[in-house]
């Protein structure tokens, strides 16, 4: 069987995603209806339901929509089915996951339990005659929110938890539950899911270092501190003093040198952003730098910043409001790619008053959470918040692991080759046979299992070595959507920090 998702009629952050997981599909040929039985799966978010019942009709494998609960509602009473019973929280399935026990019954799902994280996320499968439909339902349009973000804390194990201001909506786990579910469909029909990996070798190190008006001498001792491991970070400049851009960054020719602000600031218009960039850039050409990347203020992101971010000519940018610990990828319309970042810095961890070897136990436990789940690592640092003992423990680990470091830049013209690089695939028996090679390693997920492999034609599937992985990062919702009295402290910091500049 040639293994593809046929699509139709999908929202782009569907398809975002697919692109993300570096999952084949193609749009279905609505006037080749008979062809469509080639595809393994067809995932669709169209709301006409007689579409749905054309394709079910014709199509002979599982069906998955997507779609926002009301609409599923719809379609129960269309179909007369009896709307399906919660047999099993899918929260307790991920944790103990038994794929067959699953499948074995109709299920409704919460993510997440009551927490309020999911409520809004539901799996639901349907047994319509002989067909096989599923429905997730997710209500897309509301779940991309790129413009709001608020503050969350995050997991760790101990009792106060660090916390920042990101992107509010849950894109990172929206992305796996759409993979896991077109996971345990297809191994319904016990059948592999074989994408491409997110990183190019086994583990991936990224630095970043926003510059943030720290002096030149804090900067010239992390610079130190990279080269004695060598780390090649990338360094989001400020423009506020000179001589330190002439007499030290400039001169830093093995790390990548990116643009953070002229003024500490984002707007919320197009005119001033644009300005508050190109008077830093100007300043920045004078030394014959020309940063490829920016990453803004606070991590802070609008429409009107993208704008800016296009028309200043940038081909990345980072912005944990907009997106953080996820795989890259573009705001709509743009082709200026969002890589997101693991948002906690130092910085934060010490106003949840972590002692360093909290904040080092903390970071070494995200590098191993991250590298089992063949996701990129990618830390940030402020000079001024020196801690370069903290710093050092984790060059430490990462030299440790064998870790690959790149650049954003790099990992951006990694990221943009994997984009080109077609993946086909057949499946005959118990073989995956590579039609199209993409010539990066490759994810093989199978009975709730993962194993990376590189090979080069055909590779028995059932003989690889699978490793449990988890499906989420770690996380503790109860607690980490408790309230804490601190974020009136925190907003208070922010308000004033704002005023300064
Ligand atoms: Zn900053």
């Amino acid at each position: 069987m040639d293994f593809k998702i046929g699509i139709f009629s999908i929202h782009p952050f569907l398809e975002m995603i697919l692109k993300q997981e570096g999952i084949p599909f193609e749009d279905i040929d609505q006037d080749n209806f008979e062809l469509i039985n080639k595809y393994a799966l067809i995932i669709t978010d169209y709301d006409e339901s007689d579409m749905i019942e054309l394709i079910s009709e014709k199509f002979h494998n599982e069906i998955l929509v997507i779609n926002p609960t009301y609409i599923a509602k719809r379609y129960f009473e269309l179909l007369k089915t009896r709307t399906p019973r919660i047999t099993i929280p899918l929260s307790e399935f991920y944790k103990n996951p038994s794929f067959k026990s699953a499948l074995d019954r109709s299920f409704l799902a919460d993510f997440y339990g009551d927490s309020g994280l999911f409520k809004d996320y539901k799996v639901i499968r349907i047994k319509n005659n002989n067909e096989n439909i599923y429905m997730l339902s997710i209500s897309l349009e509301e779940s991309f929110l790129f413009d709001k973000s608020c503050r969350k804390q995050f997991f760790d194990f101990r009792k106060e938890l660090p916390s920042e201001v990101v992107g509010k909506k849950y894109i990172y786990e929206i992305r796996n539950i759409i993979l896991q579910t077109i996971n345990i469909i297809l191994y319904s029909k016990n059948i592999p899911l074989i994408h491409k990996s997110y990183i190019p070798q086994n583990s991936l190190f990224i630095f970043r270092i926003d510059t943030d008006f720290c002096t030149k001498e804090e900067a010239e001792n992390l610079y130190k501190l990279c080269q004695k491991y060598d780390i090649k970070a990338t360094w989001f400049l400020d423009t506020y003093n000179e001589k330190t851009i002439r007499e030290l960054y400039a001169k830093m020719a093995d790390q990548e040198l990116g643009f953070h602000c002229s003024r500490h600031l984002v707007f919320d218009n197009y005119e001033e952003n644009f300005q508050n960039i190109q008077s830093g850039l100007s300043i920045l050409k004078k030394h014959g730098i020309k940063p490829k990347g920016y990453a803004a203020p606070f991590g802070e992101w609008n429409s009107y910043l993208q704008k800016a971010i296009e028309k200043s000519g940038f081909l990345y940018s980072s912005e944990f409001s907009y997106d953080y610990d996820n795989l890259p990828s573009y705001p709509i319309a743009s082709n200026v790619l969002q890589i997101p970042i693991h948002p906690i810095s130092c910085g934060r961890l010490r106003r949840s008053h972590y002692t360093d070897n909290e904040k080092i136990a903390y970071y070494k436990r995200v590098i191993d959470e991250k590298i089992d789940r063949n996701e990129p690592v990618i830390l940030y640092h402020h000079p001024h918040h020196k801690k370069l003992n903290v710093i050092e423990e984790i060059f430490r680990y990462v030299k440790l692991k064998k870790m690959q470091n790149l650049t954003m830049n790099n990992y951006r013209i990694w990221w943009q080759k994997r984009e080109k690089r077609k993946l086909e695939y057949v499946l005959n028996k118990d073989k995956i046979f590579l039609q199209k090679n993409p010539k990066i390693p490759l994810i093989i997920d199978y009975e709730g299992k993962r194993v990376i492999d590189n090979f080069s034609e055909s590779v028995k599937y059932k003989d690889l070595e699978y490793k449990n992985y988890p499906f989420f990062l770690k996380n503790d919702p109860k607690r980490q959507e408790k309230w804490n009295w601190r974020n009136w402290l925190y907003k208070y910091e922010s308000w004033k920090g704002r005023r300064k500049v």
